[in-house]
């Protein structure tokens, strides 16, 4: 393939951690290898100037070689705006951004009979959507591990809201962070508990930049004093702009967004009501304006739900309504499930991984593609 072009002249090994250093600061792709080996591509400023450069890593030296023709950029072929780069298409199959997104208790058939704008991009073209269906216990906090993680709650350990700790297990945040990825969330505070090592403070966690978490850059949301009198919920578009403002600032690799007023909604009017309905169409009217600048910045983006939610204002058992979630695709992944697959929610965390370009963890379920 690209590798070993004639062009290229191999520079002097570099250790691991002028690599990483190197990487965090400016990269655009990267694929594992093996368990050892990763190939990389970036172009930019690097160690020896602007350019082009692709290597290897293998144990714990990097070999770089420096092409000195910018081929990606000026190989006629196939280009994608999409990416936001005139790269081939090739450069970002390898290594792509990925935003993921979580409407907290959005249930798969809430969702497609609210959700216009995804739907409709359904419907064109430009998004895939398939039925997944989630582990169980279908509960908030154990669902978030689950995802991250591509472990049953069983397994991770973290089976009960009631029962929050940091998360123990490998996952999305913490693999694609060894890899020298960049990481992002805007969240409840639920998720700091899991992915940032340190105590929540209640007058500063949330805003939270530190490049030694697991999550580097994060807006978190406390929601104290949520109830059925105050949702104490933020404004969908509100979320969707802390995003969007994190990925022109960083670009993580990575970034999730986690929106709880669905869940909110459901437990205070139930599954089956007016006002849950009207929140889930909230959230995609919010994502119709950002997904399309999302995708111009260069992220796939990703859209599902941690569960589903019961007219009985609740969720956490074995209904359908509470298991069945969408999962929603913009991106330019090939062989995709067939159309009427129902998916795992097992399978998320591999599958992130994978559009990064990171190898998933041991234990985690299979990717979806
Ligand atoms: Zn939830």
């Amino acid at each position: 393939m690209w590798r070993r072009k004639s062009t290229a002249t191999m520079t002097a090994p570099l250790s691991f951690r002028e690599v990483c250093k190197d990487l965090r600061s400016d990269h655009i792709s990267g694929e594992w290898r093996g368990e050892w080996e990763i190939a990389l591509l970036y172009r930019g400023r690097g160690l020896n100037g602007d350019g082009v450069f692709w290597g290897s890593l293998t144990g714990r030296r990097f070999v770089k070689y420096d092409i000195k023709t910018p081929r990606m950029g000026q190989t006629p072929g196939k280009r994608t705006r999409k990416c936001g780069r005139t790269t081939k298409r090739k450069a970002c199959v390898m290594s792509n951004k990925v935003i993921l997104v979580i409407m907290d208790g959005s249930g798969y058939e809430a969702a497609l009979s609210q959700c216009g704008y995804l739907e409709g991009a359904v419907e064109l073209g430009q998004a895939r959507r398939w039925k997944m269906i989630t582990a169980t216990p279908s509960l908030s906090g154990p669902m978030y591990e689950t995802i991250h993680t591509g472990l049953w709650p069983h397994e991770h350990g973290i089976v009960s809201n009631e029962g929050m700790r940091a998360s123990s297990s490998d996952n999305i945040f913490s693999v694609a962070r060894a890899a020298g990825k960049t990481t992002g969330a805007v969240a409840q505070e639920y998720f700091h508990k899991l992915y940032v090592e340190h105590p929540w403070d209640r007058l500063r966690s949330v805003e939270h930049n530190d490049l030694g978490s697991n999550i580097q850059h994060a807006r978190f949301y406390s929601m104290e004093g949520y109830g059925p009198i105050n949702a104490v919920a933020p404004a969908e578009i509100d979320l969707c702009a802390q995003v969007t403002l994190l990925a022109e600032a960083h670009a993580p690799d990575y970034l999730l967004l986690h929106s709880c007023s669905a869940d909110t909604l459901g437990h205070t009017f139930g599954g089956d009501s007016a006002e849950y309905r009207y929140q889930v169409w909230m959230i995609d009217n919010a994502l119709s304006r950002a997904i399309p600048t999302w995708r111009d910045l260069g992220y796939e983006v990703i859209v599902t739900a941690d569960h589903g939610m019961n007219a009985e204002k609740h969720h956490g058992g074995m209904e359908k309504i509470m298991r069945e979630v969408p999962f929603y695709y913009f991106g330019e992944a090939e062989g995709l499930p067939e159309e009427g697959a129902e998916l795992s929610q097992l399978g998320i965390a591999a599958t992130v991984l994978n559009r990064l370009g990171v190898a998933p963890a041991q234990g985690m379920r299979p990717a979806l593609f």
